[in-house]
């Protein structure tokens, strides 16, 4: 069976931007460009450990509103590669990468900690997945309802980093 190594993006493994003070906690300032894509203290390696433990890399964000003007999907696309371009070089990939694009309020089974955005990636691991052995690596509370939805462990990460993996190994 596979363990999974589910990531999420924003302040766990690359810098989040720090959201204005008096704002909406609902509101979303994403990355404005690849620019801005930096990678937490130790999550390249921290990434690797796990590759070299056995474990799947896959990503799980909430992408609050994107492809509207408050969110492009071409500032989007563009951090992704850039991710992407990174970890390649690196030798690293994500098998799966689930991305809700909606709001708070739009009803989706896919906005964390809700866990349909993973469905259709379970139903193609033919080995199935062991749930039992992986992790989700996030750093707000909805991360850790969605390792709890999903019977996982939780490895909590402080907001912008270090990336830290536990001793399991
Ligand atoms: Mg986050
Ligand atoms: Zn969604």
């Amino acid at each position: 069976m596979k363990k999974l190594a589910i990531l999420d993006r924003d302040g766990t493994f690359i810098w989040e931007p720090e959201k204005p003070e008096g704002v909406d906690p609902r509101e979303t300032f994403p990355l404005k460009g690849a620019e801005e894509v930096q990678f937490l203290p130790g999550a390249i390696e921290g990434m690797k450990k796990l590759r070299e433990a056995g474990y799947t890399l896959v990503m799980a964000t909430n992408q609050t509103f994107l492809g509207t003007e408050k969110h492009p999907q071409d500032v989007f696309d563009a951090v992704m590669n850039k991710i992407k371009n990174e970890l390649a070089m690196h030798g690293l990939s994500f098998d799966f990468i689930m991305v809700c694009p909606h709001g708070p309020d739009d009803g989706c089974t896919c906005r964390k900690p809700a866990i349909g955005g993973l469905y259709p990636y379970m139903g193609t691991v033919e080995e199935g997945v062991d749930f039992q052995n992986s992790l989700m690596f996030g750093d707000r509370d909805t991360d850790r309802q969605f390792a709890d939805n999903l019977k996982v462990r939780f490895v909590k990460i402080e907001t912008n980093g270090p990336f830290v993996i536990p001793e399991l190994f």
